[in-house]
């Protein structure tokens, strides 16, 4: 297993009544040319946690920060008009905070981040730093 110390949150930037699944993400990261989707872990709105990417390779989701981190995606991020907006549902966010919490007894994680802290992106279109404070993580 790769040496994972960090875990980076991100939305998938879709409305609450668009498709998507994993394999719908695995479609379009391919037809980027990635040869896999770029997330580690979706969630579903409903709180389903799906598995993208083998935790032992690389992802594609966050340049200059893939090597030795994990990236999730909750399903959403955009409201109903389009704009960057905190879509989590209540199944998200519980489950969310779940898994951080049991990929940091596997794994030495250093940091948490949102994407949004690497580059010039909405995502995850929430505050992280709050949300860990507010968790005591
Ligand atoms: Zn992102």
């Amino acid at each position: 297993m790769r040496k994972i110390t960090e875990i980076i949150l991100h939305c998938t930037a879709t409305r609450p009544n668009d498709h998507c699944t994993v394999e719908s993400i695995r479609r379009y990261h391919r037809s980027l040319g990635w040869r896999d989707i770029g997330y580690h872990y979706v969630i579903y709105q409903d709180g389903g946690v799906l598995p993208g990417r083998p935790l032992e390779e690389v992802g594609a989701h966050c340049p200059g920060h893939n090597a030795n981190s994990i990236g999730i995606a909750y399903v959403g991020g955009i409201d109903a008009d389009g704009h960057p907006s905190d879509t989590r549902t209540e199944a998200q966010r519980l489950v969310l905070l779940q898994l951080v919490k049991d990929l940091m007894e596997e794994h030495p994680i250093i940091s948490i981040h949102g994407h949004n802290e690497y580059a010039n992106r909405a995502c995850p279109c929430f505050d992280v730093r709050q949300w860990l404070s507010e968790n005591n993580l």
